[in-house]
């Protein structure tokens, strides 16, 4: 999401007359597109923002510029801690950017909900065959770790009619793939629901997959299951985070489901579409969270065996209850925990990635593969990466693929005719 919004943020840019730099030391705004979901990413920004203020020395003009869910959080507090600073604005307020570089006014904007967030956005996407577009913004959740409901203000949904207006464009200039973005893609409601809005995108020509992200549990319905078979560009994969393997952590975690109602949706799922793919967040460490609670995570881990696994340690994070919640772990037990699923995950993995070994998968060609062998990559339907023996093949071409190995963070294939 964050990604997106840079381009967002590019995109409003690129209509004022801005030209990107790779150099930041040529340049006259330098923008900082934060994150405030653990405090690790917190640190990185103050550590990077405190690196550049030489540069005003170079360049007096430079103007630099603080976005994102920390600029939402903290406000003008930035400004006390970081005196170089210009201009803050959160991510409902990407449209005052385009105030500020014209008229360089302007230089807190955190309003919560602004209209304005509905608009489309211009957006610069980086060139390449997938792209992701927004359907929803903010959360109504408030599981009791996470500042998105903060940050990014209450859910409100896109018309579906420039959402599709938004995907046509793109087929036109070239994309093959769309991601459709919200914090919790199964709530969202315009004229039509999720389901709904997935059946109009199936007939935009052009498109030839599609994929979402996030997947709230609790709202993961049956249409939704039905569509995700029905629909030929939707993709057989989805992202829904368990959280913990642990009924009573999900409680404290406000996550408004049980261990089993998890259980008897991945059944559904499994039942209906048998080859998708599963994967999901974990967050090891939450306060509170005992021996026992632990080993039901990783219980959950070897019964559910998902294809692949986000896990974070629990970070406190100001504002939420979790927070106030006496924490009865040390950050090295919790590194222990995480490491422990990280490590049973992967194994996991391997183990479904070499499962699939001899089968035909249909693959979307990406470009040139990042280990510098000459190879192609491309993603299957189910968003596993496969690295492929051949180098002729153009970029957005879907193409049969045997899989030739199985490996722990990616697939090798060949050429199927
Ligand atoms: N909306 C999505 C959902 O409900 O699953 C996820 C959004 S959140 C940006 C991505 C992931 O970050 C969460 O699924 C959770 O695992 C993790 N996360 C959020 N807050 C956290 C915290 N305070 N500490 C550790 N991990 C956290
Ligand atoms: Fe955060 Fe929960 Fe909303 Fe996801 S659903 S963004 S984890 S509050």
């Amino acid at each position: 999401m964050n990604v997106h919004d840079s381009e967002k943020i590019l995109g409003v840019l690129e209509t004022e007359g801005f030209i990107r730099t790779d150099n930041p030391r040529f340049a006259d705004l330098i923008i900082f597109n934060t994150c405030s979901i653990r405090q690790k990413a917190e640190q990185k920004f103050y550590s990077e923002l405190g690196r550049i203020k030489s540069y005003k020395k170079i360049n007096p003009h430079l103007k630099i510029a603080v976005a994102g869910c920390i600029a939402q959080q903290e406000g003008k507090k930035i400004f006390k801690r970081a005196r170089h600073v210009d201009f803050i604005f959160g991510p409902q307020n990407i449209m005052a950017l385009k105030h500020f570089a014209a008229e360089g006014h302007v230089p807190v904007a955190v309003e919560e909900n602004p209209l304005i967030a509905i608009e489309d956005l211009p957006a610069r996407r980086s060139a390449g065959i997938s792209a992701w577009v927004t359907i929803m913004y903010g959360c109504n959740n408030f599981c009791s770790y996470c500042v998105v409901p903060y940050t990014r203000g209450r859910e409100r949904s896109r018309p579906s009619e420039h959402i599709v207006a938004e995907v046509s464009k793109i087929a036109k200039e070239g994309y093959r793939e769309v991601t459709l973005l919200g914090q919790n893609v199964n709530s969202y409601e315009s004229d039509v629901d999720f389901p709904g809005l997935l059946r109009k995108l199936d007939g935009v020509g052009g498109i030839e997959r599609i994929r979402f992200v996030t997947s709230h549990p609790k709202d993961l319905s049956t249409d939704l299951i039905n569509a995700i078979k029905e629909l030929p560009k939707v993709c057989e994969h989805i992202h829904l985070p368990l959280q913990s393997g642990s009924t009573a952590i999900l409680k404290m975690m406000n996550r408004r489901y049980s261990f089993e109602d998890y259980i008897e949706k991945i059944s559904a799922l499994r039942d209906k579409i048998p080859n998708i793919s599963i994967t999901s967040d974990i967050i090891a460490g939450f306060p509170g969270e005992t021996d026992e609670d632990h080993r039901l995570t990783l219980k959950a881990l070897r019964e559910i065996e998902f294809d692949g696994t986000f896990a974070f340690k629990f970070s406190p994070r100001p504002g939420t209850k979790a927070a106030t919640i006496h924490e009865n772990l040390t950050e090295e037990m919790k590194s222990e925990r995480l490491y422990e699923i990280l490590a049973l995950q992967d194994t996991i993995t391997e183990k479904k990635n070499k499962a699939i070994e001899g089968a035909i998968q249909e693959v979307l060609i990406e470009g040139s593969s990042e280990n510098g062998n000459g190879n192609l990559t491309g993603r299957t339907r189910t968003n596993k990466i496969v690295d492929i023996r051949a180098n002729e093949i153009v970029k957005g071409t879907l193409v049969d693929v045997e899989i030739t190995k199985g490996k722990k963070h990616s697939l090798q294939g060949k050429l199927v005719g």
